[in-house]
């Protein structure tokens, strides 16, 4: 078997075949032949012509103890919706990256369990490089229509590098607490900047904000949220920990998950919950159980 044809094999790239092999100094170089016609912008328009192309090269995952470059030419074209010119989408990378997906896709899942240091060694790279694919590979998954639609929210903090470091999380009660926000600090100005996001209108549609910290979550939320001209609201924007009789049933974090939202059209945290009722809300640790996730 060539040796071509044992590389394509064995590395299955998507959209691309492999048309060379070259052991180089710094590693294994695996040249492709694209197997599409016309060009792509990253945004999905089909591009007319090529503007002009170029080699490059994206690090791969590792083969033994070798590092593994994938090659290509690729194009530029002018996009029609971007109305720039932009380099093609290729299948096997991410748009701007220097590194294959399936190389971005394994730091991003051991970022997960370990920290930036102990990955660039792992993986033989930079702490930069890290932090960049972890950036761009948590921009990508990120939904922009996460942020539509929200009516009842809880927010809550997680800690992490025990407990030295804080993250406001704000999770969507109406989808079984899925989060829908995180953002670096605990105090009111982290909690302003969701809010800013969130903006005007998303603000004054928010029926109902549940959240266990009191002053600086609370004086975040009476700035951006206390908008909306219906009184019967107010009433459930936040409720402190010296009134366990009135807390609202979810907010502690991803911890909401396993737990339905307060349904539409019911008065939420306005009445007093059962005892068994607020037993069942108050899983320990699971605030920081989420932030480890
Ligand atoms: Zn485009």
């Amino acid at each position: 078997m060539r040796v071509t044809t044992a590389f394509n094999k064995m590395l299955s790239i998507p959209g691309a075949s492999v048309s060379s092999v070259v052991f180089a100094p710094e590693g294994i170089v695996v040249g492709l032949r694209r197997r599409s016609g016309r060009p792509r912008c990253p945004c999905g328009a089909k591009g007319s012509g090529t503007y002009d192309t170029s080699v490059r090269r994206w690090r791969h995952l590792d083969l033994g103890a070798s590092k593994l470059f994938l090659q290509a030419r690729i194009r530029r074209l002018h996009c029609r919706r971007c109305d720039r010119v932009v380099t093609e989408a290729v299948p096997w990378a991410r748009p701007r990256a220097r590194h294959s997906r399936d190389f971005e896709d394994v730091v991003a899942w051991l970022a997960q369990r370990a920290d930036k240091t102990t990955i660039a060694r792992l993986l033989r790279t930079s702490w930069e490089t890290v932090a960049g694919i972890v950036t761009r590979v948590v921009t990508e998954a990120i939904d922009d229509r996460r942020l539509t639609g929200l009516l009842r929210i809880g927010v809550d903090e997680v800690s992490y590098r025990k407990g030295h470091r804080y993250l406001t999380v704000v999770a969507d009660h109406d989808q079984a607490g899925r989060v829908v926000w995180a953002g670096e600090g605990k105090n009111a100005a982290t909690l302003g900047l969701f809010y800013d996001e969130l903006g005007e209108s998303g603000c004054a549609a928010l029926e109902a904000v549940s959240m266990d910290l009191g002053a600086a979550f609370k004086k975040a939320t009476d700035t951006h949220a206390h908008k909306p001209a219906n009184a019967s609201t107010r009433s459930t924007w936040s409720r402190s920990r010296t009134r366990p009789s009135t807390r609202p049933a979810a907010g502690r974090g991803t911890s909401n998950a396993t737990r339905p939202g307060p349904r539409p059209g019911r008065a939420w945290d306005a009445r007093p919950r059962t005892a068994h009722h607020r037993r069942g809300t108050r899983p320990g640790g699971s605030s920081t159980a989420a932030g480890r996730s």
